[in-house]
C-alpha cells in the first residue's frame, strides 16, 4: 500500500498498487506548477483518506486543457488528483513512499531548462507524445 499526502497532512490518499508509470513534463506549465515529475495512478487504486475538501483546481487558461490541483492550505501541487478519469497523473511529490519506479518518459524536452536532468533509458519527447 502506498501513501500519498500534502505537505501539511490535511490531504491523504493510499493507492492499492503502483503508479501504472513515471514521467516528466519540461513544459514551462508543468514546471510553474510543479508537476513535472507525475506518477500516472488508477482510479481504481486509488482511495481519499482525508482532505478532498481542501483540493482547490486551477483550470486550464486558454490553450491548454489540463486542470492543476494543489492543497489550500499549503499549496502542494497534486497533479490532476480530482480528475474523474480512469486513469490520471498525480504529482510525484506527493507520494510518501518510493515506487522505485524508472522515468518511462520525458516530453516537451525542447522546452527542458539545463537543470532538470535527463534519465537513461528514458523515451524521449520532444513534444507532446500523445499528439
Ligand atoms: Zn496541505
Ligand atoms: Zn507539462
Amino acid at each position: 500500500m502506498i501513501q500519498g499526502s500534502c505537505c501539511c497532512g490535511s490531504v491523504k490518499f493510499t493507492l492499492a498498487k503502483d503508479p501504472s508509470f513515471l514521467g516528466i513534463c519540461h513544459c514551462s506549465r508543468c514546471r510553474k506548477l510543479g508537476t513535472s515529475e507525475f506518477f500516472m495512478v488508477e482510479r481504481e487504486a486509488f482511495t481519499w483518506l482525508s482532505g478532498k475538501e481542501f483540493v482547490a483546481e486551477y483550470l486550464p487558461e486558454q490553450g491548454f486543457k489540463y486542470k492543476r490541483c494543489f492543497c489550500q492550505h499549503c499549496g502542494s501541487s497534486l497533479g490532476e488528483i480530482l480528475s474523474t478519469e480512469d486513469k490520471f497523473p498525480i504529482a510525484a511529490n506527493s507520494l510518501d513512499s518510493d515506487p522505485e519506479l524508472k522515468v518511462w518518459f520525458h516530453e516537451h524536452l525542447a522546452t527542458r531548462p539545463s537543470w532538470q536532468l535527463v534519465h537513461e533509458g528514458a523515451k524521449l519527447f520532444d513534444g507532446d507524445p500523445y499528439q
